[in-house]
């Protein structure tokens, strides 16, 4: 083992002899991830208790060396692992799976090691991927290339929001100096404080509606503050812009704005804005004072994907004009099916992020030197400087399947959560959320997410739980207008409608029947 680790570098024979042992150890690992998901969704108590047991307690001076650690970890740690992402009966949070082609380029980037911060085009071809998966994903989601090339992969929608606000933050206060006739102002070059002050302003707001958590927590990284993200919706309904009290907001002179848009709210899959007239009236508003325009996209971005049928003519009016943004933050690894962790961050201001994200004088880091680089270093668009190359899965994954491919997958689970929707509204034990009209109202709105309860206060308590303890299937326990809720996300491209249909409704109908 000493030996293993204490050369310095590996003979080519080594490498191969590696390469060799690690293709059979990935063709293992390939047949595990491939064969359907039979044991249970969780790992059982036992199986968790015997992990935990296996860890070791502290750092031994010796290894244990490459084979027996395999062993230690097939055998101890990975029963203890959950299906999250293997089985498509897994409806937490919204998980998504790993597609084939997304899982073998996965085990390449590992293998490679590639480290995507600086354009260095002699030096290696992953930057040039990089950028050309995220002009592919520019294509998948409809959007023009000539406005919305720019911008980068990052670790997930929670990275991606603190970039959007974080451009957002910087382009308010450039405005607002601009506007008042003072100097250009910069948070990232003389800080917030200063800014401020010199902008004789307040605070920065942040005005949504139902948020997801992530651009809370933004909002208190980028020191804008959590207090500052208002709800700017409607008295009966809480994802709806209020457009008169956001015209309110963006007026005060002692702020500067950011709107942000639920563009596919977490609890019901439901979107923010109507159509593109109300789209054009945001940009409309943020053009007059001045504010910046966000769109969460983490998975409802994705509903561009969908054709023009009638059977999605509902959903798709609320996606439209999200090209009249100025940033968008999506997520690879829910939708996409490319394995954790990857987001994006798209942005129609090609030299926004640099102003944020930039290394200043770091000269070693400059990339090519003989005029300016074609591709932007990824290390001046995001938080990190050394990355992973977390696009050659996309890149894998959009190549092998396309428009059609995608469009297929996310088509499936748009009818599987229609007919589970459609099953619980006609279900007396059972209500569906935001409660509907009729059932064809129902099934017109529905995403990829069914949020729902039980009439029974006793049961609803603990009907996620229920739910759970099937192991059969997974759901999030939420809670909706102050009663609990659980919510079904189908993200997976495993999906068969009437497979998992069959499934979860025997679930759901064991679990009222006690
Ligand atoms: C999942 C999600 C996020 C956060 O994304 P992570 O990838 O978990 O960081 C942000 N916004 C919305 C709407 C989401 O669904």
């Amino acid at each position: 083992m000493s030996d293993e680790i204490a050369r310095p570098y590996m003979e080519p024979k080594d490498i191969t002899a590696t390469a060799k042992s690690q293709a059979s150890l990935q063709q293992q690992l390939w047949e595990v991830t491939q064969t359907p998901w039979k044991s249970g969704i969780l790992p059982s108590a036992d199986k968790l208790t015997r992990a935990r047991a296996n860890l070791p307690p502290s750092l031994a001076n010796e290894g244990m060396g490459f084979e027996a650690t395999k062993q230690h970890i097939l055998n101890d740690i990975v029963p203890a692992f959950n299906g999250s992402s293997i089985s498509p009966n897994y409806y937490g949070f919204v998980t998504g799976g790993v597609t084939p082609a997304a899982l073998f380029a996965d085990h390449l980037v590992s293998s490679y090691d590639q480290n995507v911060q600086v354009h260095l085009p002699e030096h290696s071809i992953s930057t040039d991927v990089e950028s050309n998966a995220l002009g592919l994903l520019v294509d998948l989601l409809h959007l023009e290339r000539a406005d919305w090339h720019n911008g980068t992969f990052t670790t997930g929608g929670s990275a991606s929001n603190i970039l959007g606000l974080a451009c957002g933050r910087e382009y308010v206060l450039r405005i607002a100096a601009g506007k008042s006739g003072l100097d250009e102002q910069s948070v990232a070059e003389y800080g917030l404080f200063e800014a401020m002050q010199a902008l004789g302003i307040s605070g920065i707001q942040v005005l949504s509606t139902l948020p997801h958590s992530s651009l809370v927590k933004a909002a208190g990284v980028l020191g804008i503050g959590r207090a500052n993200v208002k709800a700017v919706c409607q008295a009966n309904s809480p994802l709806l812009f209020d457009l008169e009290k956001l015209e309110l907001e963006l007026a005060r002179s002692e702020k500067a704005s950011i709107v942000a848009v639920s563009c596919g709210e977490v609890n019901t899959g439901r979107f923010a804005t109507a159509d593109i007239d109300e789209m054009r009236e945001l940009r409309r508003l943020c053009d007059k004072y001045g504010a910046w325009l966000h769109v969460d996209g983490a998975f409802g971005i994705f509903n561009r994907v969908l054709d023009d049928s009638p059977e999605f003519a509902t959903i798709k009016k609320g996606v439209e004009g999200m090209e009249l943004a100025d940033s968008i933050a999506g997520d690879a690894h829910k939708f996409l099916n490319v394995p954790y962790d990857c987001g994006f961050f798209l942005c129609r201001h090609p030299d926004e992020a640099n102003k944020v994200f930039q290394n200043a004088n770091a000269a070693y880091l400059t990339g090519n030197r003989d005029g300016s680089p074609s591709i932007p270093s990824p290390l001046n668009i995001g938080v990190e400087n050394s990355r992973r190359f977390r696009a050659l899965p996309v890149y894998a994954s959009l190549v092998a399947y396309g428009r059609t491919g995608y469009q297929a997958m996310l088509q499936k689970q748009i009818r599987l959560a229609r007919m589970i929707s459609g099953w619980l509204f006609d279900h007396s034990e059972y209500n569906v959320l935001p409660e509907a009209t009729s059932k064809e109202e129902l099934m017109d709105q529905t995403f990829m997410i069914v949020l729902f309860s039980a009439k029974q206060d006793r049961l609803n308590r603990s009907l996620a739980s229920k739910i759970n303890e099937t192991s059969k299937m997974f759901v999030s326990g939420t809670s909706w207008q102050g009663r609990q809720a659980c919510r079904i996300a189908i993200s997976n491209w495993r999906v068969n409608e009437n497979k998992d249909f069959e499934l979860v409704t025997s679930v759901l109908r064991s679990v009222v029947e006690g």
